[in-house]
């Protein structure tokens, strides 16, 4: 495979800024792996692995869960690659995780490409998300343990913490580019591919 082939996008912005949803597609029309650190430590926590049983707790709390734990899921998930097409949607969330990334992709020779940062005002997000954990309910879905008012104010909390620090690393290294995060589902996602082009 050549390295035209790789393509490695970061989808970064606070908790109930639209990653996922956005990341989703984006990974459908652009054939790319979707990486959600968030879907995997929740499959674990459902499947009672050992993992799942170690991180529960913190998932509940809405705080992090250790980087090394993190950056080793990611180098299974990369590993024996051909081409590296991924996104990453909720990883890296603090410095560690950023340059531990920088590392494996280094090995992969495939560089981060594209880092969108999603921006939406604080209190859209604390009711985007009891609202996700409403309608989850409604619909008879599995409701997130950390869709509480009080947890993802947590979650808002961490993030200015701990993940806005990799708005300056990524820009520093010329991949950021920041999005309106408010709008249709549609709107939003134009504006992602009008920034990476
Ligand atoms: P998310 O679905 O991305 O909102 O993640 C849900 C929860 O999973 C977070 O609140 C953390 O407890 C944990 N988590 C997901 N990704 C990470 C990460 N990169 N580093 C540490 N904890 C994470």
């Amino acid at each position: 495979m050549t390295q035209a082939k790789n393509k490695v996008v970061v989808f970064l912005g606070p908790p109930g800024a639209g990653k996922g949803t956005q990341a989703e597609r984006l990974a459908a029309e652009q054939h790319l792996l979707k990486i959600s650190t968030g879907d995997i430590l929740r499959d674990h926590v459902q499947r009672g692995t050992e993992l799942g049983q170690q991180v529960k707790p913190i998932l509940d709390a809405g705080k992090l869960v250790p980087d090394d734990i993190l950056i080793a899921l990611i180098r299974d998930k990369l590993a024996g690659m051909d081409a590296v097409r991924v996104i990453f949607d909720g990883f890296p969330r603090t410095l560690p995780q950023a340059e531990g990334l920088d590392m494996l992709l280094e090995e992969l020779g495939a560089p981060v490409n594209a880092v969108p940062l999603l921006e939406v005002p604080a209190e859209v997000l604390i009711s985007r998300i009891v609202d996700r954990g409403k309608q989850a309910q409604a619909a008879g879905q599995a409701v997130r343990s950390d869709d509480t008012e009080e947890v993802a104010r947590h979650r808002q909390d961490i993030y200015r913490e701990q993940t806005q620090p990799l708005i300056d690393y990524y820009a520093a290294r010329g991949h950021l580019y920041r999005v309106d995060g408010v709008g249709s589902m549609d709107q939003v996602y134009g504006r992602i591919l009008d920034g990476m082009k």
